[in-house]
């Protein structure tokens, strides 16, 4: 779709579900991806038998977004190997539901820490690479439940809603050094982070989407190739949603 040749691109969460069909896609578009993961080796693992015949551009690095120094390595690590990159997709996240009344106090930070912070560390170090270079595209995945905000979710949705916030404010913030800033925002997509959905929610929820199914982690990629593209150069600080019409 879009021609990624000589480009370095960072992908977060890159090597299972939706940040795996996103590493594939710019894989295939013939750019240099570096994926990172926090603890499941064996996913891991599989992405790279996976992408054998990528193997000469692809890289997968191993930290946890919610450690600065963890973070600030990784970006020196970006520094020593590659110089710079062109394209940072924030896609790590996770989910730990409960009513609020019966919400752990370490739930609601986890959640917090892994959604919001820790974008914000890599944002952070991310831009003063891409302002040097005077050009850059940053992707960060949201999810519609900033929106919709389920009963269950409010620490999930209260991140996903920063997020959406953080987005708007650092593209004016990078708007005149030629870099842009936008989310994409996942409705359901079939990876690991739903498969808990009991049948009877599940159910209901497919019932709510127009388009009678949920997505697939190619169809995010798509979205999220676009707005890296530098066809894409008029579009920042805004929100693209992935939803299948909900
Ligand atoms: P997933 O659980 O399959 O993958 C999450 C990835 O994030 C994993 O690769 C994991 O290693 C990484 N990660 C988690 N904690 C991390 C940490 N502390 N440091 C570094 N990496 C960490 O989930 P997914 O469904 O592929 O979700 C990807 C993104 O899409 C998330 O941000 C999620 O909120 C969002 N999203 C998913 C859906 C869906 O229906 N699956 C819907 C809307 C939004």
């Amino acid at each position: 779709m879009f021609d990624f040749e000589g480009q370095t691109i960072i992908i977060t969460g890159g090597t299972r579900g939706i940040g795996k069909g996103i590493s594939e896609a710019f894989l295939k578009a013939g750019a240099r991806v570096i994926t990172t993961y926090s603890t499941n080796e064996s996913a891991a693992a599989r992405f790279k038998r996976d992408n054998e015949q990528f193997a000469g551009s692809l890289d997968v690095r191993k930290f946890d977004v919610t450690g600065y120094e963890e973070v600030e390595e990784f970006f020196r690590y970006i520094e020593t190997e590659y110089g710079s990159f062109e394209v940072l997709v924030n896609n790590a996240g996770i989910r730990k539901d409960s009513v609020l009344a019966m919400m752990k106090e370490s739930d609601w930070h986890d959640v917090m820490n892994v959604n919001l912070t820790g974008i914000f560390y890599m944002c952070k170090l991310a831009v003063m690479s891409l302002m040097r270079k005077r050009y850059g595209r940053i992707i960060n995945i949201g999810s519609v439940m900033e929106r919709y905000a389920f009963e269950g979710q409010a620490n999930y949705a209260a991140s996903k809603a920063g997020l959406v916030a953080l987005t708007r404010s650092l593209s004016k913030e990078v708007a005149t050094r030629g870099i842009t800033v936008n989310c994409v925002s996942p409705g359901f997509i079939t990876t690991e982070l739903i498969h808990d959905l009991p049948d009877k929610l599940r159910e209901a929820y497919l019932a709510r989407i127009p388009l009678k199914r949920f997505g697939e982690p190619e169809e995010v990629a798509a979205c999220v190739l676009f707005l890296a593209s530098r066809e894409a150069s008029y579009v920042t600080g805004s929100l693209l949603e992935v939803a299948g019409g909900l």
